[in-house]
């Protein structure tokens, strides 16, 4: 079979960029080896909400039109969402149809899947950057009886064992599971490294619409020092929730979560923590500051701050005046160890030479360093949205462009 270009991954990066070919009439089709909104239906916890208020999901020719902008959508409302996107622009999605190859040919790329083989000339990767989660080597010391969970495969607390989980990873996702799992009535501790900790609302205004409106959602991957470090940060410490409220470790501590330290090893059925607690806290509220203070800037060259709330800071991130730097899981009660710590993309069926020494796709700004490949949806690909919902259309948009002249060449 043959087309002018084949899109691998159905979701909102890949809807984002067929919507931008069809409006070039660039023939194309999109090959997705579940559904529309696949990573949203199969890899995902039950209770999860967006952290992105619905106002932010503004997708070439598609933006939520409810009556409730402010909200956060429940999975299901994200999966019909998408669903809804791919049916607007009429997305040509194939579905069930992995594909298992992607090699160069003299056209341009053969394509193969399970269900047959495609040639074209170009083709944009949006398999997404959370295939597989990451697990750091000290888990292969765990002792036998303890239990290791990843996000992608937990639904809800009622499929651990009952006792003590160690949630190890303090970011979005970690957050969220130590919160849900401490009420389920299984004691949490949460093992804290680098971490960004952030208000839901900001005088008034919800923290994502600061940072869209003061433009630091669209910081460009060419006007940042340092990019790959920024490519690396961790997520936000924000929830979506009904009650709007802010989660971080200090609403952790009050609910009876214990807090330690990046987890630095496992010897003897030990959990060993680095010291480095106090100081990592201190500087996750240092940054929060800063940005707020970049907010209320922005806010008075505005000429907003008699519309908003005025200027307010957060109590310090509380921690322990000794955290302990070891627990003994074994003797400690704990059952399961949740690893929060990150995904990778999985490009393990790409037989194009485009990867660096750490597994990564070299690009520039999504142009592959191969002609008439893409990539879409990585962390700050081309802007610092690039990896949300509402950062698929800007990405999608220049890269069409790209890939356009590319095709004309
Ligand atoms: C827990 C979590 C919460 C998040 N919350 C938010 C949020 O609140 N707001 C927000 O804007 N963003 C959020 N994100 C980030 C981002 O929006 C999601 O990761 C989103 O799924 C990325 O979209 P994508 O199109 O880049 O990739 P995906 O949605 O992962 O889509 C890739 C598609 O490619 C398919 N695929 C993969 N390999 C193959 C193959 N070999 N052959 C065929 N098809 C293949 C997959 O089945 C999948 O459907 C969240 C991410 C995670 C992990």
């Amino acid at each position: 079979m043959r087309t002018t270009t084949i899109i691998i991954g159905a979701g909102q990066a890949g809807l984002a960029m067929s919507r931008c070919l069809a409006e070039c009439s660039i023939d194309h089709v999109v090959l997705e080896r579940g559904e529309v909104a696949n990573s949203w239906k199969k890899e995902r916890w039950d209770s999860l909400r967006l952290l992105t208020p619905n106002w932010q999901s503004r997708l070439p020719g598609y933006r939520y039109e409810g009556g409730d902008p402010d909200g956060y959508r429940t999975m299901p409302e994200t999966i019909a969402f998408l669903e809804r996107y791919a049916e607007v622009i009429s997305a040509p999605v194939q579905s069930q149809t992995k594909v298992t190859s992607v090699s160069n040919n003299d056209a341009g790329y053969k394509v193969t899947t399970d269900r047959g083989e495609w040639h074209c000339r170009a083709v944009v990767l949006a398999t997404g950057a959370c295939n597989i989660p990451l697990v750091p080597a000290v888990a292969d010391a765990l002792p036998p009886g303890i239990e290791s969970v990843t996000p992608d495969r937990y639904k809800n607390p009622d499929q651990l064992e009952e006792g003590g989980v160690m949630v190890v990873g303090p970011s979005a996702s970690g957050i969220q599971i130590a919160d849900e799992i401490h009420r389920s009535g299984r004691p949490v501790t949460l093992s804290v490294g680098e971490h960004i900790r952030v208000p839901r609302l900001y005088r008034g205004r919800d923290l994502e619409w600061w940072m869209d409106a003061a433009g630091v959602l669209d910081e460009r991957y060419d006007e940042v020092d340092d990019i790959n470090r920024a490519r690396n940060v961790p997520s936000l410490q924000l929830a979506g929730s009904d009650d709007r409220r802010t989660l971080d470790l200090n609403s952790l501590t009050s609910i009876g979560v214990k807090i330690v330290g990046r987890l630095a090893n496992i010897r003897d059925g030990k959990a060993q923590f680095s010291g480095s607690l106090k100081n990592l806290c201190a500087l996750s509220d240092l940054k929060m500051n800063r940005l707020l203070n970049t907010i209320d800037e922005w806010a008075t060259e505005n000429g907003l701050d008699g519309e908003v709330d005025p200027p307010h800071r957060l109590e310090p991130t509380r921690v322990e005046a000794a955290p302990p730097l070891q627990m003994d899981l074994v003797g400690g009660g704990i059952r399961t160890i949740f690893w929060a710590t990150g995904f990778r993309p999985d490009y393990a069926w790409l037989d194009v030479p485009v990867l660096d020494r750490k597994g990564r796709v070299r690009h520039d700004g999504g142009v592959v360093d191969s002609p008439g490949m893409y990539l879409m949806g990585m962390p700050f690909l081309r802007r610092r949205k690039s990896s949300l919902i509402d950062g698929a259309g800007s990405d999608a948009r220049d890269l069409s462009e790209h890939l356009v002249s590319y095709l004309d060449d």
